[in-house]
């Protein structure tokens, strides 16, 4: 498959590679979709094993983002960026700035932020470049770290589902095990605790799980058997595609709800979810929080109107468990159908406006 294959596929709107010599910089952003608006999507710094794994990541990402940012109901459309490279040791200045460089050169078609491998720090870097990337530190005027934000949206998101399987969004006394209690997973873990759930968690890396177990006093479960765990809740907050043929047919949960982006191997996943009788949050409508934050910044940063818009993933969710009941159809595909129409809807509607504007 060339680029051009690749990029067909999906109908990305561009692909821009970018190389700085002297850094050793390699990245490719990908800009998915502007039909609603600039393509907002993070920077991820990966040790990718070629450039071809590169290209196939960015595409998939910045796609996702197209949905994402249209479930929310933002003006935004989808991009990515892939920084190809080992972010413990090919870190500098000179390559965040060169990077910075890239991004301006798109003058605010896309826009980038953090994502995994790249940090508040690495953003406030890439800004001295571009005006167009956001997710910086608070002490550079940004909104600092979207993390505990994304963890409130999947609380919301949480007692929609709750509303919508038992009619009552209190999530007191109901059971949940987290898979992965990294940045975003303990601050869910927080606020379940606080909303006096029950929690069980589970992380591959033994400090973090000590930390959490230390602050919050929960039971811990195997990371190999922790999707299996009899629960109401199961929320994945650690990586991608741990729901697949293997892992579906154990799951004992009534619902799904967590952090982690690409959560399904594959879209017909969701159907063998749904067959199961249980109910899935879409990753990309629960775990809008972050970008929702990050989003602000680009109307000069309100913690009280990002929050509001947050909490709004309650109505979000419960809507796409709504449609997706009422038609028939797993909620995966229900958000995806409700994604794309808004970016049909809108996007004709600012392609028309433009071009009567051409007209005067
Ligand atoms: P993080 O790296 O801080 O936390 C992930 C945790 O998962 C780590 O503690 C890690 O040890 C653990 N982990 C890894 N593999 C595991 C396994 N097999 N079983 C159990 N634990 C495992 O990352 P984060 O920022 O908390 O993000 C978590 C997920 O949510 C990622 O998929 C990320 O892309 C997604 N996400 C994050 C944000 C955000 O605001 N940070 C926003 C949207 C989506």
């Amino acid at each position: 498959m060339t680029v051009f294959d690749a990029v067909a596929l999906e109908g990305h709107e561009q692909v821009l590679y970018g190389y700085d010599k002297v850094s050793g910089l390699k990245a490719i952003i990908a800009i998915h979709s502007t039909a609603l608006g600039p393509a907002l999507g993070g920077t991820r710094f990966f040790p990718y094993e070629s450039e071809r794994d590169a290209l196939v990541d960015v595409l998939r990402l910045s796609e996702g983002m197209s949905y994402k940012a249209a479930a929310a109901g933002l003006d935004l459309g989808g991009g990515k960026a892939v920084i190809i490279g080992d972010p413990r040791t090919d870190k500098s200045e000179r390559l965040f700035r060169a990077f910075g460089r890239i991004v301006d050169s798109l003058q605010g078609r896309y826009i980038t932020a953090e994502d995994v491998g790249t940090s508040t720090k690495d953003l406030d870097i890439v800004r001295r470049e571009t005006r167009w990337a956001l997710g910086n530190s608070v002490a550079e005027g940004g909104a600092g770290d979207p993390s505990p934000v994304t963890a409130r949206g999947l609380y919301a998101a949480a007692r929609g589902v709750a509303r919508f399987i038992w009619g009552d969004p209190d999530l007191a006394g109901k059971r949940f095990v987290v898979q992965g209690v990294g940045k975003v997973g303990s601050a869910f873990v927080q606020l379940l605790v606080e909303a006096r759930a029950e929690v069980m968690i589970a992380d591959s890396y033994q400090p973090t799980l000590d930390a959490a177990v230390q602050k919050f006093g929960l039971k811990t479960v195997d990371i190999d058997t922790v999707h299996t765990v009899e629960c109401d809740f199961f929320s994945p907050c650690a990586l991608g595609a741990g729901l697949n043929e293997e892992t579906i047919p154990d799951l004992n949960c009534k619902a799904i709800v967590g952090s982690a982006n690409n959560q399904l191997a594959t879209a017909k996943d969701a159907e063998l979810i749904a067959e199961r009788g249980i109910v899935y949050g879409p990753d990309f409508v629960v775990n809008a929080g972050g970008l929702i934050n990050v989003y602000d910044e680009l109307h000069g940063y309100s913690k009280l109107r990002a929050l509001h818009r947050v909490d709004a993933i309650y109505e979000a969710t419960l809507r796409i468990l709504e449609t997706s009941r009422d038609q028939d159809i797993n909620p995966h595909a229900a958000a995806i159908h409700v994604a794309k129409e808004r970016m049909r809807d809108i996007g004709d509607l600012r392609r028309f406006r433009r071009s009567g504007d051409d007209r005067n």
